[in-house]
């Protein structure tokens, strides 16, 4: 799978899970590019949100790139079970990995794209000694652990210092922001550096619908 900028991931934290199915193909029709899975275990976030049994049940119903963000503790263990269940991507955080070097050579070992999250208050340079071996950064725009939440305009400029130390050390990856991304920020992310945008509740529960939802944020991402 290629990383590539304009990328709408979205997430079936706002879906309606009785009708998962009819909504993540009305997703897919409306053009977006990756399924975003936030997995919470009640440890490392409040939340319990979905395992690998519904990354399985994604893959069963799309042929999208599967993107699996792990806000868990000890995600090593897992990394196994999610890659089996179908995840393309598979991105842990920084602040639940002591050995962070062989958890990304772990997740590249089982055939997924890599990527780190930060949190808001987690460093930029948390990530510089394992830049080299990140297929993407997922900077978090909020605090993690529920769906809605409204994005905080500070890490804006954590986006662009990403950027310029991904310019220099591994100019590939690409930047993913997560967390109250929708009609109103997405071009700011944009303008920033981010090249992957989780959206939720803008997809999901957005009141054009999902097609309406996605397509207005494509129109956005395409006049930048
Ligand atoms: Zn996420």
């Amino acid at each position: 799978m290629d990383m590539k900028n304009d990328t709408i991931s979205a997430s079936i934290l706002s879906a309606d899970f009785s009708h998962l199915a009819d909504q993540i193909k009305e997703a897919e029709q409306a053009g977006v590019d990756w399924i975003h899975l936030d997995v919470m275990d009640g440890h490392y976030v409040p939340n319990i949100s979905m395992g690998p049994f519904i990354v399985e049940t994604c893959n069963r119903i799309t042929s999208l790139p599967l993107d699996v963000h792990l806000m868990i503790e000890e995600p090593e263990k897992y990394l196994s079970a999610f890659a089996r269940a179908g995840a393309d991507n598979i991105t842990v955080h920084v602040e639940t990995c002591p050995h962070l070097n062989s958890t990304l050579d772990s997740i590249h070992n089982l055939g997924c794209k890599a990527g780190v999250a930060m949190n808001p208050s987690t460093p930029v340079e948390a990530i510089l000694e394992v830049a080299y071996l990140l297929d993407l950064v997922l900077v978090m725009t909020v605090n993690p652990g529920y769906s809605g939440q409204s994005f905080i305009p500070q890490t804006l400029g954590k986006v662009k210092k990403v950027r310029q130390l991904l310019d220099e050390l591994n100019p590939a990856a690409v930047i993913e922001v997560d967390g109250g991304i929708n009609n109103r920020t997405i071009c700011q992310a944009k303008e920033a550096g981010a090249g992957v945008f989780v959206t939720a509740t803008a997809v999901f529960a957005n009141p054009l619908g999902i097609s309406g939802g996605v397509k207005e944020l494509r129109g956005l991402l395409t006049a930048r």
